[in-house]
């Protein structure tokens, strides 16, 4: 099964401000986050914060009103509607929140998908991956000729997230995959978009206002009122030390820290520290 490599995304300053009869209703105020490719991210807010807004950005479903938002290193805002259409066909996937809204109810499982891949067939794309081979890869086989009416809620969330992945995206987008599942549903859809972003390396953004789906992904971005600054969010990341004692530093850490620069190791009596002194940001004047 070919697959694309995980998209990248950074917002830098993202604002969107929607106008409905003369009154501008402001949405997302600035919202500044970079995700790296192949990370799970858990968007967390309350109900009107912005994260559907958000989400349709990252689609290219709608514009930004202000700020940048680059997909794959692309900006967004300067795409045009063609580009647009291709970006929404071929690159990046999404899970509406509503399974019923993203599934036929009279196909099988694999109508569905099929469905689902003939968008992006318009653009020729060859190499989409067969049905079958994507549910046994999901781990979905038993729904495979399943009609999609008998199914329970949990099996057609499930079968919604297999069909955002039907196109092989770089991003998978999911608004509030979890909202109308019990438990046990819930842990299920969050384990496969976990197992997406680490067997496929395909980069996953979930948005939920659901504190127990956020900790199962890679790292939360909390949103509230249209801000977001995910510099601040930072919580504590682990990375393995191979037999030659090198580590390899996440994607926005190594953005601050330019090949040779240096560390201090500061040798505690509960364990050690590794100290970028001074900040580099500091040390070259920004
Ligand atoms: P969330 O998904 O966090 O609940 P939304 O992005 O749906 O937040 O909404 C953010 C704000 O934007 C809310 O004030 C909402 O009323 C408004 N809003 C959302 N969609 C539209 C729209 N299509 N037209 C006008 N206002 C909208
Ligand atoms: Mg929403």
């Amino acid at each position: 099964m070919r697959l694309q490599t995980g998209l990248a995304v950074q917002t830098q300053g993202l604002g969107h401000t929607y106008h409905v009869d003369g009154e501008d209703v402001v949405a997302l105020l600035d919202v500044q986050l970079t995700v790296g490719a192949g990370e799970s991210v858990a968007i967390l807010g309350p109900s009107g914060s912005g994260k559907s807004t958000l989400m349709t950005l990252l689609a290219g479903l709608r514009r930004p009103s202000s700020g940048r938002l680059y997909v794959g290193g692309d900006d967004i805002a300067q795409m045009t509607e063609r580009e647009l259409l291709r970006l929404r066909g071929q690159r990046v996937g999404v899970v509406v929140q509503n399974p019923s809204r993203n599934l036929l109810a009279y196909g099988t499982a694999e109508d569905n998908i099929r469905f689902a891949q003939s968008g992006a067939g318009r653009y020729r794309r060859t190499g989409l991956p067969d049905p079958d081979d994507l549910l046994a890869q999901l781990g979905l086989s038993e729904l495979a000729g399943h009609q999609v009416g008998r199914m329970s809620g949990g099996e057609q969330q499930r079968l919604s997230v297999a069909m955002g992945m039907a196109n092989s995206p770089g991003l998978l987008l999911a608004d509030e995959p979890t909202s109308q599942l019990d438990s046990e549903n819930r842990d299920r859809v969050v384990a496969l978009l976990a197992k997406i972003s680490l067997d496929f390396g395909t980069t996953v953004v979930a948005v939920t206002h659901d504190r127990s789906v956020a900790a199962a992904l890679g790292r939360t971005i909390t949103i509230t009122a249209g801000r977001a600054d995910d510099r601040d969010q930072q919580l504590d990341q682990y990375v393995t030390v191979t037999a030659t004692g090198s580590v390899t530093l996440p994607e926005d850490v190594r953005n601050r820290l330019p090949p040779g620069s240096r560390l201090r190791v500061v040798r505690k009596s509960h364990g050690l520290e590794l100290v970028a002194d001074p900040p580099p940001s500091e040390a070259d004047g920004a």
